[in-house]
């Protein structure tokens, strides 16, 4: 899960990290009385959106009015913001943050994560801050510096030394960023974060370290531990199926491809998704119902694909172990009488009540293709699209 980069900073605030101070605000008058109450005379005038590059696209506005503050609040507020990170159809502004302006002297680069190959949590750390990083790792990867945390002994002051060195810190300011480095690991684990990147990182004109940009996202299997993080989910930055199936603890991912895949065990949805790549389309969704679902759980899963305009066909594929092929064919059936078919619909079902799967399919009427195997089912639900498109 992600959030806004106010609710980081505000996060970061609790344990001690320096962050510039604002205000968020959910209407013109109230950035403008955020505004008014920061005192200025240097606003930030800042779209909230669940992606980066918002400086590039017009999202960030330095001010030195309370009337530009307006003005650029008017703008953004409501505008749909298409950065590097949005796709083309871009994310609709509802929020902003108001904060106070700084005197930038260095912009740094510095994030956290959680580094799978050496199951570690890592910094990356660069002098090349600012709104080119991308490039920076692309042109000159030599000037991003990374190393990683033994989890037995946590940060230690060395780390935040190399941090200093990286940065090419010194004295006092050397001092500031060893201590943002202990406080920031504090934030990271304290809170199961999966990555937390401060790009800038930046140096006042007045010598302080400061954070002026917090991307933050979370471990969604330890959210149960931080009913004060999951509180801060804004769902409108979310993809509706994704949010209906959590509802059904399915688990989905919405993807860019054109048939909607249901299938039991996620080794058997990748399978699936390669599958019907094999076969020269692309799948529209990750999908693994579970080993036990319930007819309700099968027909909720079956609606989510059938609601998504990019569905052009659908592959139902399932080997019943645990999870028995009738009540599989009873969802799907229960889900086609409510919300109806309008896509080719091939079903492929294997293992435990098998024989009574394919009956309760074949007595429903549905217009439905069977398959024997996983090959079969690609090829022809490929097929299938093919004809009608
Ligand atoms: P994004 O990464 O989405 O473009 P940032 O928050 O990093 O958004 O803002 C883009 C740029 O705007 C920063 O690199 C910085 O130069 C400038 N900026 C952001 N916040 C402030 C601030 N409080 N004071 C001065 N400049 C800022
Ligand atoms: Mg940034």
């Amino acid at each position: 899960m992600n959030i806004h980069e106010y609710q980081g900073k505000l996060l970061l605030r609790d344990f001690g990290v320096p962050v510039a101070h604002g205000i968020p605000a959910f209407s013109v008058d109230e950035a403008v009385k955020a505004a008014e109450q920061l005192g200025g005379p240097v606003w930030v005038v800042k779209a909230q959106i669940h992606a980066g590059g918002r400086g590039k696209a017009g999202g960030v506005k330095v001010v030195k009015s309370i009337d530009d503050v307006r003005k650029e609040s008017q703008r953004i507020l409501g505008s749909t913001l298409v950065t590097h990170q949005t796709g083309p159809q871009g994310k609709q502004v509802n929020r902003l943050y108001i904060e106070e302006g700084s005197a930038i002297d260095k912009e740094f680069y510095l994030s956290m994560l959680v580094d799978r190959e050496t199951a570690r949590i890592a910094f990356v750390v660069s002098t090349e801050g600012g709104m080119n990083i991308e490039e920076v790792a692309h042109d000159t990867p030599e000037k991003i510096i990374t190393f990683s945390i033994d989890p037995a002994t946590g940060v230690m002051p060395h780390h935040g030394r190399r941090v200093a060195q990286a940065l090419k810190l010194t004295g006092d300011l050397a001092k500031q960023a060893e201590s943002m480095v202990t406080k920031l690991y504090a934030a990271f684990t304290g809170k199961d974060m999966a990555l937390l990147e401060i790009n800038p990182l930046v140096v006042t004109k007045g010598g302080q370290l400061l954070c002026l940009d917090a991307k933050v996202g979370f471990d969604d299997n330890a959210l149960y531990r931080h009913p004060d993080v999951a509180a801060l989910r804004d769902e409108s930055e979310e993809d509706s199926k994704e949010i209906e199936a959590s509802k059904y603890d399915l688990n989905y991912v919405a993807l860019d491809g054109s048939i909607g895949c249901m299938v039991n065990g996620a080794g058997l949805a990748m399978a699936t998704m390669d599958i019907i790549k094999l076969y020269g389309m692309e799948p529209a969704n990750f999908l693994d119902v579970g080993g036990s679902a319930s007819k309700d759980k099968v027909a909720a899963a079956f609606k989510i694909i059938t609601a998504d305009p990019k569905v052009k066909g659908i592959l139902v594929n399932i080997f019943g172990g645990i999870m028995k092929c009738d009540v599989i064919a009873e969802g799907v059936v229960a889900a086609v009488k409510e919300v109806g078919l309008q896509v080719p619909l091939v079903v492929r079902l294997e293992g435990t009540n098998v024989e009574l799967g394919k009956k309760i399919i074949a007595e429903s009427g549905l217009n439905v293709v069977s398959a024997n195997d996983l090959d079969d089912a690609a090829q022809k639900v490929v097929a299938a699209v093919k004809k009608v498109a």
